[in-house]
């Protein structure tokens, strides 16, 4: 009797203790993720209105920018990330134009010949101190959009995945760190930064993203990690990557004016039945977001022109690779 009263000593008091332990840590990652969610919660509410952020983006110019005129090459710097291989022209071109459907998956209903141009405004890097512009913008319009994210940890950016979100917009990933050297250095690598972008977007915002653009593309020549291995990962986790078929030149290495964003931006709209569209949405990015009005309103004066957020019925579209 003595001996079992012993066994069950030996197990109840380890489990008397563990079980307190264990229930801690749980309940502490569960507090983590509500004060990153509240956080962002009451920057969101913060943000005011569009005057207010208005004088505050006027007093960032100012103080961060002084002497911009439009063009953005000094500015590059700035970007947080820091990684100039960004502004290697990316490849891409105007031209690329492949529409491929995932293995197996056949999600782009929309692509049905009902003579419908559907457009796709994508915005990568963000976010930063441009995209409520962008968004007011959008919103002006009555225009959802998709934006591919990294992961940036401060409540001003919790409360722009909010406000994405909250919008009616797509919010994607775009990786966690979007240095390519660090991303694409092995399989392992790429799936560490992509589970950490994915669980930072759904502990601010509540939601799963599952939508994936490669940083420089899937078709990019930097990965030394063949990208179908990436590819097929990211399907293992049931996330979709699109890139896109015309580009803006708003990240390329000679900064282009918000004229020649918005001439590439539109060039061959009526040719395509789905056209997705890169932009960038960085603290360097300020033509893209005077380019984005004049992109809208010929857009909208185009006939059968429906201007979209990625969802599960668009149609696809991702580069050759391989
Ligand atoms: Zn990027």
């Amino acid at each position: 009797m003595n001996h079992l009263t012993d066994k069950i000593k030996q197990f109840l008091i380890p489990a008397a203790i563990m079980l307190p332990v264990a229930v801690c840590i749980i309940l502490a990652s569960r507090i983590s993720i509500l004060e990153n969610r509240i956080a962002g919660r009451e920057a969101y509410e913060e943000l005011g209105t569009r005057e207010s952020r208005l004088v505050q983006l006027s007093w960032y110019d100012e103080n961060v920018y002084p002497g911009f005129e439009g063009s953005d090459s000094s500015f590059i710097s700035e970007y947080a990330g820091a990684d100039l291989s960004e502004y290697i022209p990316e490849q891409t071109a105007n031209d690329v134009n492949t529409i491929q459907t995932a293995d197996g998956l056949n999600y782009a209903s929309d692509t049905a010949s009902d003579g419908v141009h559907r457009v796709y405004l994508t915005f990568d890097d963000g976010p930063s101190i441009y995209t409520d512009d962008i968004l007011d913008i959008l919103d002006e319009y009555g225009v959802k959009a998709t934006f591919f994210v990294i992961g940036r940890e401060n409540t001003a950016s919790y409360a722009r995945y909010l406000r994405i979100v909250e919008e009616g917009h797509t919010l994607g990933m775009h990786s966690y760190s979007h240095v390519y050297s660090d991303i694409y250095a092995s399989p392992e690598a790429f799936a560490e930064d992509t589970q950490r972008i994915r669980s930072l977007l759904e502990d601010v915002t509540g939601q799963t993203p599952v939508f994936y653009r490669f940083p420089g593309g899937s078709s990019n020549d930097v990965s030394p990690t063949d990208v179908r291995v990436l590819a097929d990962y990211l399907d293992s986790q049931g996330i979709i990557y699109f890139d896109w078929n015309v580009s803006s030149g708003d990240a390329g290495r000679v900064p282009l004016t918000s004229d020649q964003i918005v001439r590439n931006a539109l060039a061959g709209i009526e040719t395509r039945d789905t056209t997705v569209i890169l932009f960038h949405d960085t603290a360097a990015k300020r033509a893209t977001v005077y380019a984005l009005p004049q992109i809208i309103e010929a857009l909208q004066a185009m006939d059968n022109v429906e201007i979209l957020p990625i969802t599960y019925d668009t149609a696809v579209i991702q580069h050759n690779i391989g």
